[in-house]
């Protein structure tokens, strides 16, 4: 029997089926939950236990890790008669990998505390490749020593592990994240059209853009993206949106004037209203390709 802590995860989507894989591949005894039949398949063929519902899945863990859509998923699996926090261990770990609003987490901490179970936020970044190859950043709110037990296990997921501060705080970096990659892929679908209206080699002009200042994580994740206008998520336009009003809402708060990142807000909610909601985060270049003239 192995000495690693048992480990229970729930939502196995794009991002959280390679994570909770690469888990298998670590050595750690993994039992999922999720929604889609096809995902609790995926998880037993990779050698994981399919369970039947979150009670079944958490009842034995010494640690929940939770990587759902947005804050009314995480509350929802949260709480609850059939819920993590009526059914975990006293003494059991929450790592919550989604991306949700920081005052959720401070207030699962909150409430998870009360029966003796210890949370921290771990929203991470890198995307559905980062996932799969276990290079993910993961910004971590909560208590050092809850930190240092989750380490090792998030260590097996990626790269980049930093402690940001306390509760809620893993989840403040993540919304600047978001804020950053979203201003940063509207200003590469803005050079896509500029460049192609102007008729120059396309996949020639990104790779020396990428070689110098204007070069970024998301150009070299994205280019193909836009060069091959393939546009199958990856990370949703509706998550996007979600994170949008997140890091908005965050700044209102602490008084932060983001207005670049309003301007940006208001394109991704519109490309979502033009019913684009589903597709990669990359498709900001059908909207600015919508308001330089073209018919998408
Ligand atoms: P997804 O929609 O592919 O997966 C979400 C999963 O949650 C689904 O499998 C669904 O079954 C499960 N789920 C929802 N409600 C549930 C419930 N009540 N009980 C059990 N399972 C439930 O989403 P994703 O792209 O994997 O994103 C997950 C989180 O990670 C989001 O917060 C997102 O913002 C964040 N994130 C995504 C990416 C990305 O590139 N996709 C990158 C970084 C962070």
């Amino acid at each position: 029997m192995s000495n690693l802590p048992k480990i229970a995860w729930i939502g196995l989507g794009i991002m959280g089926s390679p994570m909770a894989e690469n888990l298998l591949k670590a050595g750690y005894q993994v039992t999922g939950f999720t929604l889609e039949q096809d995902k609790l398949d995926r998880l037993a063929a990779a050698g994981g236990a399919a369970a039947g519902s979150i009670a079944e899945a958490v009842e034995d863990a010494d640690v929940v890790i939770t990587m759902v859509p947005a804050s009314p998923q995480v509350e929802a699996i949260a709480y609850g008669e059939n819920g993590i926090l009526e059914n975990a261990k006293s003494g059991a770990l929450i790592v919550d990998m989604s991306s949700i609003t920081p005052q959720t987490s401070i207030d699962l901490a909150k409430n998870a505390a009360e029966k003796g179970i210890r949370v921290i936020d771990a929203p991470v970044s890198g995307g559905e490749a980062g996932a799969i190859e276990a290079v993910l950043s993961i910004m971590v709110g909560g208590e050092q020593a809850d930190f240092d037990e989750a380490l090792p296990i998030l260590e097996a997921l990626g790269k980049t592990i930093v402690l940001c501060g306390p509760h809620g705080s893993g989840q403040t970096v993540k919304a600047a994240n978001q804020l950053i990659v979203a201003v940063n892929i509207q200003a590469c679908a803005e050079a896509v059209v500029f460049l192609e209206k102007s008729g120059v080699n396309l996949q020639a002009a990104l790779d020396v853009l990428n070689g110098g200042l204007a070069g970024s994580t998301v150009l070299t994740r994205k280019k193909d993206n836009f060069l091959n206008r393939d546009f199958k998520p990856g990370f949703r336009i509706d998550l996007h949106h979600k994170d949008m009003g997140i890091v908005t809402d965050a700044a209102r708060n602490v008084g932060a004037a983001l207005p670049v990142g309003a301007v940006v807000a208001q394109l991704v909610a519109s490309l979502r209203a033009q019913g684009d909601g589903g597709l990669d985060h990359s498709a900001l270049l059908r909207a600015v390709e919508r308001l330089s003239g073209a018919q998408i």
